[in-house]
């Protein structure tokens, strides 16, 4: 299967070239040609599968230049002793009609990790097909999750080094200790003076500097991204809507066939974009509700066809979805509007005056596939709240952003359908919020002491690698001003 970019279709490459390069030359991202569809018999043959099986099955659908038994070695190298579930997104049932995807069993108990784990397998992989033999220096700026994932995830990785820059006062309490105890001899961690702007600046700068690129190029190594632009980080994400469906199949939740919705608390919009390719492929999927919160240009975007970037930013109890430019959007927009000049003039326009608008037609082809509602910060607190008080289950910030959603998606449509709500992150990553919407006084307390007290009252238990983390040694306590970072850059390089 061939990949193109989504500003110009000349120029085809294969999967392994795809993954390996991230970005297309032209700045846009790469799509897949065609989608395989899945026929009733191939869900039926995925259903009775177990987890690994299914994955490498459909991976093969999409990297077809890599051996089967490429594929497989990666598998079992990303979803194996770092999960610590028995599936690896198992689904949690709250009633009849509700169903919870819980993406963050691994190592940094994020969703992140479902494809961090993954990428560095196949990014190396991919640059042993095409023959490139220089090292790849991940570079990120990070508000969180992000980092972290990225950093476990190429964590001794042969030929790959991975460096991440944080705003010094811009992360979680839990995010801070994740990110400073880290492991491995291929990683760096600083912290930099200034918010998460400013790093990301800076990192931009770093990327766009071509002395940098040259630098680089003498020291054997090339810099590279690790974000969600990466088509080898949207694919795995396709893989666990069809083993979650398959597994509701197994489990006899549903009959083969049935329809089901999907509810997905949304930032960039990969999360979500996965789940309409999902579709396209062929899995049984009704509405795709995009959950946002107080930055809702998503929800707007999906009611009235305006994108409009330009209005005030809140930082929010869901940090993760605290964004404005979801970049994956631009895939989405590339299918709906089927023309490569019509995308390159909408990011034109973005890039400009910070607004597009698609055509009624577009919008409605839109509004047939997605629905969009936001929460507010009360109203996630509340759903914590809510969820735990009736199903004794434990929901994160940005989970129960989805799970508010989905309810108001139901009560506006009259829909009886299931609904999987993906959740992305364990509660004990935001312990500060959990605690506050379920009344316990925080007394002073925060990060893992905070985390122990909820777990006294909630008895919900704490994931090990957060539990485990007030026993590591902190080895990353840099902090410099951002004018530093790219000099802290070529020196790690050099190492
Ligand atoms: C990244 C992230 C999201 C948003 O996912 P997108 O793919 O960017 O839409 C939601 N929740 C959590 C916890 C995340 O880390």
């Amino acid at each position: 299967m061939e990949y193109f970019s989504t500003r110009s279709q000349q120029d085809r490459v294969t999967a392994a070239q795809a993954i390996a390069q991230g970005l297309a030359p032209d700045g846009g991202l790469f799509l897949p040609e065609e989608f395989p569809a899945l026929s009733q018999s191939d869900l039926e043959e995925l259903t009775g599968m177990n987890d690994i099986d299914r994955y490498c099955k459909v991976l093969g659908l999409y990297l077809t230049d890599f051996a089967p038994e490429e594929i497989r070695r990666c598998v079992l190298a990303a979803y194996g002793e770092g999960f610590d579930s028995e599936r690896i997104a198992p689904i949690s049932k709250l009633d009849e009609q509700d169903y919870i995807l819980e993406l963050w069993h691994g190592p940094t108990c994020a969703f992140k990790d479902m494809a961090l784990q993954l990428l560095p397998h196949l990014m190396t992989a991919a640059m042993r097909i095409v023959g490139e033999k220089r090292t790849a220096v991940i570079l990120a700026a990070t508000s969180g999750d992000t980092g972290k994932a990225a950093l476990e995830g190429f964590c001794d990785v042969p030929q790959t080094k991975v460096m991440v820059f944080y705003p010094q006062d811009g992360v979680s309490t839990m995010q801070k200790l994740q990110m400073q105890t880290q492991q491995g001899g291929n990683v760096q961690v600083t912290a930099v003076q200034g918010n998460f702007d400013d790093a990301q600046t800076g990192v931009k700068a770093i990327f766009g500097d071509a002395q940098m690129a040259r630098r680089m190029e003498e020291c054997g190594a090339f810099l590279t991204s690790a974000n969600s632009m990466n088509w080898g980080r949207l694919l795995p994400q396709i893989v666990y809507y069809i083993s979650a469906y398959c597994q509701l199949v197994a489990d006899e939740e549903i009959a083969l066939g049935d329809v089901i919705d999907i509810c997905v608390p949304t930032g960039n919009f990969g999360n979500i974009l996965a789940g309409y390719y999902a579709k396209r492929m062929g899995l049984p999927l009704g509405r795709l509700v995009c959950a946002s919160n107080e930055n809702h240009v998503l929800t707007d975007f999906l009611r009235t066809g305006d994108y409009d970037r330009n209005r005030p930013f809140y930082a929010t109890n869901s940090p993760s979805m605290d964004i404005l430019v979801s970049s994956n959007l631009e895939r989405l927009l590339w299918h709906l509007l089927g023309q490569d000049g019509l995308v390159r003039e909408r990011m034109q326009q973005l890039a400009g005056c910070g607004e597009y608008t698609i055509p009624a037609q577009a919008l409605a082809q839109l509004q047939r596939e997605f629905a969009g509602y936001y929460c507010g910060e009360a109203g996630t607190l509340a759903a914590i709240r809510r969820v735990f008080e009736r199903y004794s289950y434990l929901l994160d910030t940005h989970t129960a952003v989805a799970y508010d959603c989905a309810c108001q998606y139901r009560s506006q449509t009259g829909s009886d359908r299931k609904m999987l709500i993906l959740s992305t992150a364990s509660p004990y990553k935001f312990p500060e919020s959990v605690a506050s919407a379920l009344g316990i006084d925080l007394a002073g307390k925060e990060g893992l002491a905070l985390c122990e007290e909820i777990a006294r009252r909630t008895g919900a238990p704490i994931p090990a690698p957060l539990a485990a983390l007030g026993e590591k040694p902190l080895r990353f306590s840099e902090e410099i001003p951002c004018s530093r970072m790219a000099e802290h850059v070529l020196r790690f390089a050099r190492q």
